[in-house]
């Protein structure tokens, strides 16, 4: 059987993985500044979470959302003192699309309500209701979705004002848009969002699957705001590469039995790989350090000439140039074996682990100043 060719693959076969370094079938090293699409937090096969996962692998057949299982427990308990979200409940499931879905549902489960506002350029994934909120759709989305959901221009106050009624169901956005070019929200927006839902009763979702835990140097990229979103999602980071995620629900939503559900969500080794990213977090201050690296990696790519704007924050870094980016990205990856991804045609996009050093960024600028 042939797998099904959904993706353009690169002629690379990593066989190693080390802290922010990759190595190939013939030994040759990688420097990873994308993270399989900023999956990667705490870094590649990081001691501690090598250790919790195989320690978890017995479990794997006790598992049953139907039996208590601690691990679940600790993990809620530890992502709500370190994101200060303390007071919030934690719904598990498996991806970033999969969170996205479940907080279009617990909305309108709330407030009786269909329509839906999103924003230009936004990306929320490939589940059904996740593409009908996702501008430029690749697929078409189920027209009783595609048909409650409007599109708002990013950061356009006057327009969210407008738009939003005590008809909206909910409005979803990312902090920091990553797919559609890394685009930050500004703190004035994501202020009038949550006054405006305030004022509707409309449901304010943070789709912070890709901006989320810790990688604009706070844990969620909407705290510059200081507001509280009544969703969160989240995924990507949240297990390092293992296939997790979660919905942080406000105290105004009521949990009951058969609202919310899934198979795998929760499972042993999902938590084990959570709990072991959010011990190495706050081990490590990875949420400071990004704030750190970032900071040296904008002030850095300032001096660099040929560079069309910077966008982003923290360890969420988008280049623009005036050429298209694919020579630049692949000059960087067989020349100078670094990984980078992009944001559309213009937009380098750079995602690396939270604890990257000052050498990869030196690696970096060095590598991109050449090719530049
Ligand atoms: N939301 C955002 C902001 C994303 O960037 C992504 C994936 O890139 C998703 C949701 C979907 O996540 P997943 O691919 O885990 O379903």
């Amino acid at each position: 059987m042939n797998l099904f060719n959904v993706y353009p693959l690169y002629d690379i076969e990593p066989v190693k993985a080390k802290g922010s370094y990759l190595w190939d079938k013939n030994g040759e090293e990688y420097l990873d500044l994308y993270g399989g699409h900023a999956v990667i937090s705490i870094g590649h096969s990081h001691p501690h979470y090598v250790y919790k996962l195989t320690e978890q692998l017995s479990n794997i057949g006790f598992y049953s959302n139907s039996v208590k299982i601690p691990i679940q427990n600790e993990l809620a308990d530890k992502l709500g003192k370190l994101s200060g979200y303390e007071d919030y409940d934690l719904f598990l499931c498996n991806s970033g699309a999969e969170a996205n879905e479940n907080a279009l549902k617990t909305a309108s489960f709330f407030n009786g309500r269909k329509k839906v506002i999103a924003f230009s350029k936004a990306f929320h994934g490939r589940t059904a209701g996740a593409v009908a909120a996702t501008d430029n759709k690749a697929i078409i989305a189920p027209v009783n979705y595609d048909e409650h959901v409007s599109f708002l221009p990013f950061n356009d106050i006057e327009a969210l004002k407008a738009n939003v009624t005590e008809e909206t169901c909910a409005v979803i956005m990312e902090g920091i848009q990553g797919v559609g070019g890394i685009n930050v929200a500004s703190i004035e927006f994501l202020k009038a969002a949550r006054e405006v839902c305030d004022k509707t009763g409309a449901i304010l979702i943070l789709d912070s699957v890709q901006c989320g835990y810790g990688r604009s140097g706070k844990f969620f990229s909407h705290d510059f705001a200081g507001i509280k979103p009544d969703l969160i999602t989240t995924a990507k980071g949240m297990g390092n590469g293992f296939p997790i995620g979660g919905v942080l629900i406000s105290p105004k939503f009521q949990a009951k039995f058969g609202m919310l559900g899934t198979t795998f969500g929760g499972n042993h080794l999902a938590c084990a790989a959570a709990v072991a990213v959010l011990d190495v977090m706050k081990e490590e201050n990875l949420v400071e350090n990004a704030q750190k690296m970032g900071d040296y990696l904008f002030s850095n790519l300032k001096q660099i000439d040929g560079i069309k704007e910077l966008r982003g924050r923290g360890l969420m870094v988008g280049i623009e140039f005036e050429q298209p980016v694919d020579k630049i990205r692949d000059t960087l990856l067989f020349d100078h074996h670094i990984f980078c991804g992009y944001a559309g045609k213009h937009t380098l996009r750079l995602l690396p682990s939270l604890a990257i050093g000052k050498a990869e960024c030196d690696r970096f600028l060095e590598a991109l100043n050449q090719v530049l």
